[in-house]
């Protein structure tokens, strides 16, 4: 992959001058929530867009020439294309709305927003769950407030892995390299030089080049080891999101928290406010610590002087959410930074030690780095703060600073479009309520037939797309063609509109994608009653080490496959965000049954109640 001995020659097509800001399109994540955007694309050339799977760099790589001509000639097209155009700078150029202006001055306050991934479009696969799905929503809705902002990442070559389910019902994980002219990032320069910054590593620096994803209004940097400067070896450290081993773990950390900040600094942002996103990026406090320190302050002043303008956000109750270094990994690690800073180790490795025992927790440096906290739902806030209590050890946990913000979702990147055609004509300032209850009693005034239609053509755009999945994974299976006609059955029968039931998202255990399974015969009776069918639609990636998990979409898999079952049950594979949205937007219910209290907030439900699906779903997270 990496030596050059492989040349490939690719026409690449060339803009007409009339069409000339698709590129500038295809290089602003904006086209992640705005459905006219995508929707150019797809009419230049719908087999294509497919095909790319909405990749709007990749198609302007392989569109046809002759395409492009002739829709630089189509008036229709160019009438569309100006309007999408207009839509996209009068976006840019809004100014910050009141609700900003009033709490802060964005001339002199920022915000650096670490995480380990960012999900914003099945484009840009640098993302696993529902982690990352917040991280990127948490940017779009800054850019849409006007807020000052700025983000940092990594980014992965390979991302996180495509999902295979076999003949047998096991998942096969299969990585695909990424080239960056594939994705919506642009390399960054100071003074017309590609900038890099490096981190101390054992026997060496590790280099980093950085690449700008933009979003709107605000800009996202991501930090990349795949360049020349680098051993092979390193250059393979953000090969993978959530791959590896602890030593790739803790060295893709030390990347994001130390060459992160450094990133920040080169480019001469001054944050006001750093919010880390879960443990993953909290070595950044080390870093702040030793530059305030090089400003004379002692560890301890530097500590108080990082913290208090520091956010931490902790996610899940699940210890597999936790990074837990052993000491001598982080001693390995840490001690060639630390050596040129001033920090003592065990000063540090203090910061990360719970009841002084002999390991680094991620959780505990991001708690006592900062002086916000919080988990993400009412119900997780109570639990993170007696699980994290030994912080305070002097507080009682229902006391301890240890809060919550209740996760949301993007609601423009997943309220389908036709409910958003819907709200333009009834009520055209929607977008600007979205946090005002009483506005959204026009719904009830919306007539019954009409919202009935809409959810229907939604309905009815799932079933096509599960149908198109089912056949294409069942064809490469082998499955023959009879046995994926009867699997399809249920959902293309409009005679007898099948109930659907929708469950996607990771497939770890304590999620229970297979509780509804417990007492089959009556689930059985239930799903294949002739008067009111029901079908249950599965989907979702269990992480590539995590056992339990797989064996629960081989569970699922096998009863899709039992003749009593076939068809009422349906497993789809690799789900991604672009499943997501037809899903949320299709199902009639949508089914979650976590094991309280661990779905610390679940975002899934509130995709699809915006959507007009119902949520049957276990007291937990969001919900509670
Ligand atoms: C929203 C979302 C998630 C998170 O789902 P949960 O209900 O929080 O588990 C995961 N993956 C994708 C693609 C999503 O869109």
């Amino acid at each position: 992959m990496h030596t050059a001995t492989e040349f490939r020659l690719e026409a690449r097509p060339r803009l007409p001058e009339a069409l000339e800001r698709l590129d500038a399109l295809a290089n602003d994540l904006f086209y992640s929530w705005d459905h006219g955007v995508r929707s150019l694309f797809a009419r230049i050339d719908l087999r294509l867009w497919q095909k790319v799977e909405h990749n709007p760099k990749l198609f302007l790589r392989r569109v046809a020439q002759a395409r492009l001509d002739q829709a630089s000639e189509d008036r229709a097209f160019l009438a569309e294309y100006r309007r999408v155009l207009s839509a996209y700078d009068a976006y840019l150029e809004s100014e910050p709305g009141t609700e900003v202006l009033e709490a802060l001055n964005p001339e002199d306050s920022l915000v650096a927003y670490f995480c380990a991934e960012f999900g914003f479009h099945e484009s840009f696969p640098i993302y696993s769950g529902g982690l990352g799905i917040l991280a990127g929503d948490h940017c779009k809705a800054a850019s849409d407030l006007g807020l000052p902002f700025v983000a940092v990442g990594l980014l992965y070559q390979q991302g996180y892995f495509i999902q295979t389910i076999d003949a047998q019902g096991h998942q096969i994980a299969r990585y695909q390299c990424h080239s960056s002219d594939e994705l919506p990032i642009t390399p960054v320069e100071v003074d017309g030089k590609a900038l890099t910054v490096s981190v101390p590593f054992p026997g060496r620096e590790v280099h980093a080049r950085v690449w700008l994803a933009r979003v709107g209004h605000i800009s996202l940097y991501l930090l990349d080891t795949n360049t020349t400067e680098n051993t092979d070896e390193d250059r393979e450290l953000t090969l993978q999101l959530y791959g590896g081993d602890s030593a790739t773990r803790i060295s893709q950390e030390m990347l994001l928290g130390i060459g992160g900040t450094r990133v920040l600094a080169a480019l001469g942002v001054q944050p006001t406010v750093w919010h880390i996103n879960e443990g993953h990026a909290a070595f950044q406090i080390l870093e702040r610590c030793r530059m305030d320190m090089t400003e004379g302050l002692s560890f301890g002043a530097a500590l108080e002087s990082v913290a208090g303008c520091t956010l931490f956000t902790t996610h899940t109750p699940v210890p597999a959410g936790h990074d837990i270094f052993p000491r001598d990994l982080v001693e390995h690690f840490l001690s060639p930074f630390l050596d040129h800073s001033g920090l003592d180790f065990d000063a540090v490795f203090g910061l990360g030690s719970k009841n002084g025992d002999q390991s680094f927790n991620m959780t505990s440096l991001g708690l006592r780095g900062s002086r916000f906290h919080n988990g993400v739902s009412r119900i997780h806030g109570g639990v993170a703060a007696r699980m994290e209590g030994d912080i305070w050890p002097q507080i009682p946990a229902a006391e301890n600073p240890l809060g919550y913000i209740t996760n949301g979702v993007h609601v423009p990147t997943f309220l389908a479009p036709e409910w958003a055609s819907l709200f333009d004509i009834q009520a055209p300032t929607w977008k600007s309520e979205l946090r005002n209850p009483t506005f959204w009693q026009f719904i009830d005034k919306i007539p019954d037939y009409h919202y009935w239609s809409v959810h229907k053509a939604l309905k009815q755009q799932m079933a096509e797309f599960i149908v198109r999945r089912l056949k294409r994974q069942h064809k490469r299976n082998g499955t023959g063609h009879s046995v994926t006609e009867r699997m399809a059955r249920k959902l293309v029968s409009p005679e007898n509109d099948a109930l659907v039931v929708g469950f996607a998202r990771r497939f770890a255990t304590y999620k229970r994608a297979t509780l509804i399974f417990s007492d089959l015969a009556r689930l059985e009776r239930l799903l294949t009653n002739p008067e009111q069918p029901v079908v249950l639609v599965f989907a979702g990636k269990a992480h590539p080490q995590d056992k339990p998990g797989q064996q629960l979409i081989k569970v699922i898999h096998d009863l899709s496959m039992q003749p009593n079952l076939m068809g009422h049950i349906i497993l789809l594979e690799d789900y991604d965000q672009a499943m997501a949205r037809r899903l949320l937007s299709g199902v009639d219910v949508w089914l979650n049954t976590p094991e309280y209290p661990k779905e610390a907030s679940g975002t899934s439900g509130e995709k699809a109640a915006v959507n007009g699906a119902l949520n049957l779903s276990v007291l937990d997270g969001w919900w509670g």
